[in-house]
């Protein structure tokens, strides 16, 4: 017996048979005697009624400029949806529930309408409902300003919800149920193959997650990890056990590879090396402030198209030369810090020669390696890299 916060996504509450097996999970941890915490997503993807995109496609539809104020305002909507209808159904087996809104339910938010950080939860609205005997379905993704704006958390949002609400409601456990059962050293839709990791650390988490693997926002995983959290990520779909998030690492020496799509870059090149005051320049216009490459004559950034403007003039203040690299992908490899990286390094790098692939450039962190590569040739590394660490 304990506090069990479940999180369901878009498509697991799609569709009144998904929202059966939703309905089943929720049953269960409350006949389990559980104080059961529910986060739902708003339902389906674009093109279903009520789905985030659909929304947002709504006012775009208007013509001009879009408010974001009235765009959060409106995405909210999917998710208050989403909480109304299950937690209806709930009741209608005959088990007390109550919907609420992330407002009601004491979230409260940074003012950064469409991807607002939560500051504060007061648990007493939710925890006066759990008294009552009730299973409480509150609506992911969102939250409120101290001026009582309605405020929406990003791509991934309700992720971040209920890990959050399990941190400062004092949760046994925070349960992420999605498509997949867990988190898979790679994406299965790339390799469908792909082996199911029993159990991650927080970190060997983030690094996946900030690097594409989108089944966690790596802003849950944060949250859980400053919360001291269990988080289980598991198939709404199946009984399997999924993947348990904590302080205990994986046993592999590779549990991911991350894919990031969609990517434009910026090359510099100088006949001399770049300062280190030259490099911070360039790190500090770059997406993820993070400069690729081993030599300090040629540099590798990302950039995003609409910022070629300042990076050209960069390169105009620094005396280099740029190139634009449109239509690039990131392959991300995560490791035991126990292993060598140069180790892994050669490895991959053997890996994806092998395959005729060339890096653009590459990138060692503390417990990672990033490779960017053309976009065509993306999805051949990650198999690649895949079928010689796991056949
Ligand atoms: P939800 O709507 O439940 O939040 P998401 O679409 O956000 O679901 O996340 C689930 C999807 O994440 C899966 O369908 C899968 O394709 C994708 N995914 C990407 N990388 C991984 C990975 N390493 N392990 C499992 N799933 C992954
Ligand atoms: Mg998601």
């Amino acid at each position: 017996m304990g506090l069990i916060v479940q999180k369901f996504g878009g498509t697991s509450v799609k569709s009144a048979e998904s929202r059966k097996a939703v309905l089943n999970h929720i049953l269960k941890a409350k006949a389990a005697g559980n104080d059961v915490v529910v986060v739902v997503s708003a339902m389906g993807r674009r093109g279903d009624p009520y789905a985030t995109d659909t929304l947002i496609d709504l006012l775009r539809e208007q013509g001009g400029k879009i408010n974001p104020k009235t765009q959060d305002l409106l995405m909210s909507c999917g998710e208050i949806i989403s909480a109304c209808v299950m937690a209806t159904y709930i009741e209608a087996q005959g088990v007390k529930a109550e919907a609420m809104t992330g407002f009601q339910a004491g979230i409260l938010t940074t003012d950064d309408f469409g991807n607002a950080d939560i500051v504060n939860i007061d648990p007493e609205p939710i925890q006066a409902k759990l008294r009552e005997g009730k299973v409480v379905v509150a609506a992911g993704f969102q939250g409120r300003t101290r001026n009582n704006e309605i405020t929406t958390l990003g791509r991934g949002g309700s992720d971040t919800t209920a890990v959050v609400l399990g941190g400062y409601l004092k949760a046994d456990l925070v349960e992420i149920y999605t498509d997949v059962p867990g988190i898979a050293v790679t994406d299965p839709r790339v390799v469908p193959e792909a082996q199911f990791i029993p159990k991650l650390s927080y970190d060997e988490t983030i690094a996946m997650a900030e690097n594409g693997a989108k089944v966690i926002h790596p802003r849950a995983v944060k949250a859980a990890k400053e919360f001291n959290l269990q988080v289980r990520v598991k198939s709404t779909f199946d009984e399997s056990e999924g993947t348990l998030v904590g302080p205990e690492a994986s046993d592999l020496t590779i549990c991911g590879i991350s894919l990031t799509k969609d990517i434009a870059a910026a090359k510099y090149e100088r006949g001399a090396d770049f300062t280190e005051a030259e490099l911070i320049k360039l790190q500090s216009i770059s997406n993820d402030k993070t400069l690729y490459g081993d030599s300090s004559r040629q540099i590798v950034i990302l950039l995003d198209e609409g910022r070629k403007d300042i990076g050209m003039s960069l390169a105009d203040e620094l005396k280099a030369q740029v190139s634009f690299l449109e239509n690039m992908s990131k392959v991300t490899v995560v490791y035991k810090d126990t292993v060598s990286s140069k180790e892994v390094d050669d490895r991959i790098t053997a890996i994806l020669a092998g395959e005729d692939i060339s890096v653009v450039a590459k990138k060692q962190f503390e417990n990672c390696c990033s490779y960017i590569v053309e976009e065509d040739t993306a999805k051949k590394s990650v198999k690649a890299i895949y079928k010689a660490f796991f056949k």
